[in-house]
């Protein structure tokens, strides 16, 4: 399944960004050579990172950039989809449910080598968290050093479970929930509107009344599971307009706007949100949902960003 099939299914249309954040990583040759894909069962972790694998080693790509994609047909593409691709392993737990140390140290003999047919050896562990303590132990070293030309997907529903020390070494892509990677136009006004209160102030308690708004429809309990959720759906809603506001300030150009249905407020937020500004904050958005998923509370968490942005 090729990105754009990932983004076409409407119940992944929240993807978008994320996709397109992996698509210009393969096209540049940045990814990193190890990564977390986080993200509730069907929510689509799964399907990206064999996405990726194929955006890697197919063998007529498509598209450049942030539009970098898989052809979905080509040998290379359908032997990865069947899961029988010589460069893409994908480690999954057996019948004891765990996924063993063996399993793992076969992983890392085979990532050692060079790749065969295709450009890089993608190796993709589903159910990550699944690895026993010790297993997890054998692949950090790995992590630690990379063998050169190879990739690790870690997939899990659960990246709390996993070592602390395996956590720092893979940066995160969260997927979001159905539910939460649908466009919410409420979640958009109310990130926009605070993406605006805080462009047209500089002074603390102007933008920590701002911090209110990103707290609307919480219930204000600051440790619920809901009341995150529903914060979290404002943030993703942030991210999505600053990717937006940083597409519109490099190139101007309207192809691939999650939100080019409200051009003008984009437009208005890109004066506001241009350049080194509109990275920080998306880095701060990031960070914010990040803490949220370690359980920081609401209103830590919407008073910590607003004086970030
Ligand atoms: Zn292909």
């Amino acid at each position: 399944m090729p990105f754009q099939d990932i983004v076409d299914l409407e119940v992944h249309r929240g993807h978008r960004r994320l996709v397109g954040l992996l698509a210009r990583s393969v096209d540049r040759d940045t990814l990193p050579p190890s990564l977390i894909f986080s993200g509730p069962a069907g929510a689509g972790a799964r399907e990206a990172a064999i996405a990726t694998a194929q955006a890697i080693n197919c063998l007529s790509p498509k598209g450049r950039g942030e539009s970098r994609d898989a052809c979905g047909t080509c040998a290379a593409c359908t032997r990865i989809a069947r899961g029988a691709h010589p460069d893409v392993l994908i480690v999954e737990p057996g019948d004891t449910g765990s996924i063993s140390v063996d399993q793992v140290r076969d992983a890392i003999d085979r990532a050692g080598y060079k790749p065969f047919e295709g450009r890089r050896r993608v190796v993709i562990i589903d159910d990550a968290d699944s690895m026993a303590a010790y297993a997890q132990g054998a692949l950090l070293k790995t992590l630690e050093e990379p063998p050169p030309s190879s990739v690790f997907i870690l997939v899990t529903a659960r990246p709390d479970m996993l070592l602390a020390t395996v956590q720092s070494r893979c940066p995160r892509l969260r997927f979001p929930a159905t539910e939460e990677g649908a466009v919410d136009t409420d979640a958009r006004e109310i990130a926009q509107r605070v993406l605006d209160q805080v462009a047209a102030s500089r002074q603390p308690p102007e933008r920590l009344e701002a911090a209110k708004d990103l707290l609307a429809g919480t219930g204000g309990s600051n440790t619920g599971a809901e009341d995150r959720a529903q914060m979290s759906s404002h943030l993703q809603a942030m991210a999505s307009l600053l990717r937006d506001v940083e597409l519109l300030s490099t190139r101007a150009d309207a192809r691939g706007l999650a939100n080019a249905d409200v051009r003008p407020d984009l437009d208005r937020l890109t004066k506001a949100y241009h350049g080194e500004r509109g990275l920080r904050a998306f880095t701060a958005v990031d960070r914010a949902l990040v803490a949220l998923d370690r359980n920081a509370s609401v209103k830590i968490v919407a008073d910590w960003l607003v004086l970030a942005l």
